[in-house]
């Protein structure tokens, strides 16, 4: 992530017109107008019909940008695609708190996708794992052999690991092979290696191979980030005090935990669409990293600091990437991702990470507090006006007087407008 010296804090960007908010963009990412106008338009249809199959048409979702962020010493505005009202917002607030104290510090590991070769009746378990690993060299040079362009940026396949798991099917081996991905996702690189290496890995083992595939628990590709949330800014050190007995709660109960970390992934999700990355690899593996000890718990760990400040910390694999797939022909991401200035893989990760604290702190620090339905209320109430047939004006006045009533609900959204009318 390049520093371009301009400042990702905006107050009351909210309330500027769509117009103001794309001139803000268009100076802080150093847009064309041609990429600014390319925000009123939907993907072409012939660029939709090459990425899925039996296309009808594209399906808009609104795009944001989040404020405030620092990430690493950097501003940054932060792209996100998402249905949910309060998000966007949402994330923008914590931002706005976590800069208080210097935003977000995150990292990556190298970035080691996994790829799996399930291989069965195998006559002697203990020598084909030993001769797999005396076989490693050769093995390895056969998948890079697979991928020159990541071997040239010094990436591509690493190590071997062995593992012997008992299934009611008998002794099984599950070798993986561990591919440095560098800038891409992998998922197809790393497929391409483990298709490649099955034929030799079977005659190895004197097995018989079944699956050769991706693993999405990409637990050797962590992403982390920390941020200090200002303890006077949150309402005193009693908040920091509430806000540690609900996390504490996600953190021993796997139903709290699943809920807290859809607020996670609120923010996760929103950054990935924007950038062409696949959700549900990033999702699959979220998840199957909390539940890794065992039970399922936090993505996110919460605790004072000497000062009473509240620190937070999540820790997280990310299989996403600035090249491949999706994200490098669909106009919209490869703008997301110059809005953001990132030139690497781990750029993003750390914008990512960052973004998923800042939308957990923000969940739960509502939820501490005033309770979240407060924050959604407003926007939730112009899709009910909406719904009840206001249009223009209208939707503004009945959702204002729905909110004023605290009873955002339907029936009584047509009851305003048939009176307004
Ligand atoms: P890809 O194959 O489109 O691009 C990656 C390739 O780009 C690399 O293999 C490399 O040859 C090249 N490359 C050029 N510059 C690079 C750089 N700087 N760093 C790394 N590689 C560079 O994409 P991919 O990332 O291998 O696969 C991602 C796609 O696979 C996603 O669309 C995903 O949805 C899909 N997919 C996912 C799964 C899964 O998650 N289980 C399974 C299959 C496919």
């Amino acid at each position: 992530m390049q520093e371009n010296g301009k400042t990702s804090k905006i107050s009351g960007f909210y309330k500027l017109s769509v117009e103001k908010r794309r001139e803000i963009v268009k100076d802080f990412a150093d847009l064309s107008d041609t990429d600014i106008e390319s925000f009123s338009r939907p993907i072409d249809i012939q660029l939709a019909d090459t990425m899925i199959e039996n296309v009808l048409g594209t399906f808009e979702l609104p795009l944001g940008i989040a404020v405030n962020f620092r990430i690493n010493d950097k501003d940054v505005l932060v792209p996100m695609v998402v249905e949910e009202s309060s998000v966007v917002a949402a994330a923008s607030n914590a931002a706005r708190i976590a800069r208080i104290h210097g935003g977000f510090h995150a990292s990556v590991t190298d970035p080691l996708m996994i790829g799996q070769i399930q291989l069965l009746d195998i006559p002697d378990i203990t020598t084909a794992a030993e001769d797999i690993i005396k076989q490693k060299e050769k093995l390895l040079q056969i998948a890079n052999e697979q991928d020159k362009i990541l071997v040239n940026l010094g990436g591509g396949a690493k190590d071997i690991e062995v593992r012997i798991l008992n299934s009611p099917l008998g002794k099984m081996i599950v070798m993986h092979l561990l591919v440095d991905v560098r800038d891409a996702m992998g998922a197809n690189a790393v497929n391409t290696m483990v298709e490649a290496l099955a034929p030799l890995v079977q005659e190895i083992t004197k097995g018989r191979v079944r699956l050769k595939i991706l693993s999405n628990l990409a637990d050797r590709r962590i992403a982390t980030a920390t941020a200090v949330f200002d303890k006077e800014t949150m309402g005193g050190e009693n908040i920091v005090d509430s806000f540690l007995e609900s996390y504490t709660l996600a953190s021993i109960d796997p139903y709290r935990a699943a809920t807290h970390n859809k607020g996670i992934m609120n923010g996760i999700d929103a950054v990935v669409t924007a950038t062409g990355n696949d959700s549900r690899a990033v999702e699959a593996g979220a998840h199957a990293y909390a539940a890794r000890q065992g039970q399922y718990t936090s993505l996110t760990r919460y605790w004072k600091d000497e000062k009473g400040n509240l620190v937070g910390e999540i820790e997280l694999p990310l299989a996403i990437g600035i090249v491949g797939g999706a994200g490098s022909i669909h106009p919209k991401a490869v703008l997301c991702k110059k809005i953001m200035n990132i030139t690497s893989a781990n750029d993003l990760s750390n914008i990512v990470a960052s973004v998923g604290l800042a939308q957990n702190f923000a969940a739960v620090f509502a939820l501490s507090t005033v309770g979240i339905q407060k924050g959604h209320m407003s926007l939730h109430a112009k899709n009910i006006a909406m719904m009840a047939g206001a249009k223009d004006d209208e939707i503004e006045k009945v959702a204002d007087q729905l909110v004023k009533e605290g009873k955002v609900k339907l029936d009584r959204a047509k009851e305003i407008l048939s009176t307004l009318r």
